[in-house]
């Protein structure tokens, strides 16, 4: 049975999910990079002023989308460096901060979330006089995972959707990130802070979020402040059609992708194996769990891929596929959990492995009786089946 992993029909949208304009600190005017990413096959820009949320609805026509939204940033000068690294202290210039952008799924909902006219910066305060918020105006950020928490809870309850950005550029490392609850995404690939540093493309901080059990989708955004920054990093969303609602909808049911270059046209479960098809590629790779052994490269007699299937290892609860063409441009699908897929799906996948003899057998027959045993509607926790798997090999 093929069950497809981004949707079969419909089409894919190009969405920059992370852009500064002159309403903040970037260059250009809303409209300037309106029509700089239309004309450049964009269908949507996130307007992610630093902490002032606009709504750009009157830039939205047939052919694009402004999607409402705004930068929300915990700043750490006030703090001593390394709150939470505990080694060796190695720099003073450790001002650490946590960027989480906030994606409103209604455009017109302009009310800010854990407000204070105090962290307004820059041009930003021009509209202080124009803002609304949720609440008291006098939230006191404070730079603690769980400040940050009851912000991403905050946001999420007063309808948006809250990514954690570039997580290089703001100098997090695993004490931070591993503990966020909440999320809805991730952004794998930041254009901008990527361009300058080849250091904010961050597959492996998704891998690590995805081993503590945080579930998000990942996007690629521009996070541009001038042209230098256009067209670096973007979110490919597919949808019956253009419209917001159809887009936030895309991304809420992770029917998207971010890339820098790659395009992914088709990604499928059949028979237990993984199927990515996309554009020219020099390698496409099965990421999961644990450790990343799928890989299809290109070689001097197949100097180009462009289609993969890789075995779903069902031991490892997910997998992600990525592609990487000749300039070294990568594009990453969101992370696949095993057990969002049905019986059917779930019985194909660990049934594949029994056959190719890379599970052992006795577990196997284990795990298909304990899925056997679950009812669909109760949903597959894979840690519980194998619980139950490990009860009845007792
Ligand atoms: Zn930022
Ligand atoms: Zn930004």
């Amino acid at each position: 049975m093929r069950q497809y992993l981004l949707p079969q029909g419909g089409q894919f949208y190009k969405v920059n999910m992370h852009s500064h304009s002159n309403l903040s600190d970037g260059k250009q005017t809303p409209e300037e990079i309106k029509e700089a990413y239309k004309a450049h096959g964009y269908a949507a820009v996130a307007f992610t002023e630093h902490e002032g949320l606009f709504d750009l609805s009157h830039l939205t026509d047939d052919e694009f989308i402004a999607i409402t939204s705004y930068e929300y940033s915990f700043g750490n000068p006030n703090n001593p460096p390394f709150v939470f690294y505990e080694g060796k202290v190695h720099t003073f210039d450790h001002n650490e901060q946590v960027h989480l952008n906030f994606y409103a799924k209604d455009p017109h909902n302009t009310k800010m979330v854990c407000y204070n006219p105090k962290r307004v910066w820059g041009n930003t305060r021009n509209y202080l006089d124009q803002f609304e918020w949720v609440g008291e105006p006098d939230y006191e950020r404070v730079f603690t995972v769980e400040c940050m928490n009851e912000v991403i809870k905050t946001a999420r309850e007063n309808g948006f959707l809250v990514a954690y950005n570039h997580p290089t550029w703001s100098l997090n490392t695993y004490p931070t990130y591993s503990r966020f609850e909440n999320l809805s995404a991730f952004e794998i690939a930041n254009g901008g802070a990527d361009k300058g540093s080849d250091l904010d493309y961050t597959p492996y901080v998704y891998d690590q979020m995805a081993r503590t059990g945080q579930r998000m989708i990942c996007v690629g955004g521009d996070d541009n402040h001038n042209v230098g920054g256009f067209f670096l990093a973007w979110t490919m969303i597919k949808a019956d059609k253009l419209g917001y609602a159809e887009l936030i909808d895309g991304l809420e049911k992770g029917n998207c992708y971010a890339s820098m270059g790659p395009e992914i046209y088709d990604l499928y479960v059949e028979d237990g194996k993984v199927t990515v098809k996309c554009s020219d590629a020099v390698g496409i790779y099965y990421g999961s769990a644990g450790r990343h052994t799928g890989c299809k490269l290109a070689n001097a007699d197949n100097p180009v891929v462009n289609e993969a299937t890789f075995t779903i290892k069902p031991e490892d609860f997910y997998f992600r596929i990525s592609v990487k063409d000749k300039d070294g441009k990568h594009a990453n699908t969101r992370i696949y959990y095993l057990d969002e897929f049905g019986k059917d799906t779930l019985v194909e996948i660990v049934s594949n492995v029994k056959q190719a003899g890379t599970l052992k057998p006795e577990i196997a027959d284990a795990l298909l009786s304990a899925i056997e045993n679950t009812e669909e509607q109760d949903g597959y926790d894979l840690s519980l089946l194998y619980q139950r798997a490990v009860e009845l090999l007792k």
